[in-house]
């Protein structure tokens, strides 16, 4: 029998999952908004105005969107992440490394939920040991 978190935890790691999606998504949206208007005011975002405004005022604007579509962009990464990590709790392999076959420590799958390999197979393989 593999090693796997009880229902119970994965319960428990399920709803901090879903947890930090609904703030992700939120600050995506916070983000998304703070993008609508400043594009309007370009009059729409092509590549052409995007660069004639970066151009003209040293870009201020454009340089802040870029900023946040940096953040947009990370936001919905993290957040697939996330959904995969749902995922594994519904296929029963969240948590377990899949190298060595064991548990991986609960704190480190709060922090990263979408692990799939224990800090020491992580270590292991960047020295190129694997
Ligand atoms: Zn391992």
């Amino acid at each position: 029998m593999a090693n796997q978190y009880s229902k119970t935890k994965l319960q428990k790691f399920k709803k901090a999952i879903e947890q930090k999606m609904g703030s992700v998504s939120n600050e995506v949206d916070t983000i998304k908004e703070g993008l609508g208007p400043a594009s309007n005011k370009q009059g729409g975002v092509t590549p052409d105005s995007i660069y004639s405004v970066h151009m003209a005022d040293a870009g201020t604007d454009s340089h802040e969107q870029e900023k946040n579509f940096m953040l947009m962009n990370r936001g919905s990464d993290y957040y697939k992440n996330l959904e995969i990590a749902l995922e594994r709790i519904a296929e029963g392999t969240f948590g377990v490394c899949k190298i060595c076959d064991d548990l991986i420590p609960e704190e480190r799958m709060m922090e990263v939920p979408n692990a799939t390999k224990c800090v020491g197979c992580k270590e292991k393989e960047k020295l190129g040991l694997t």
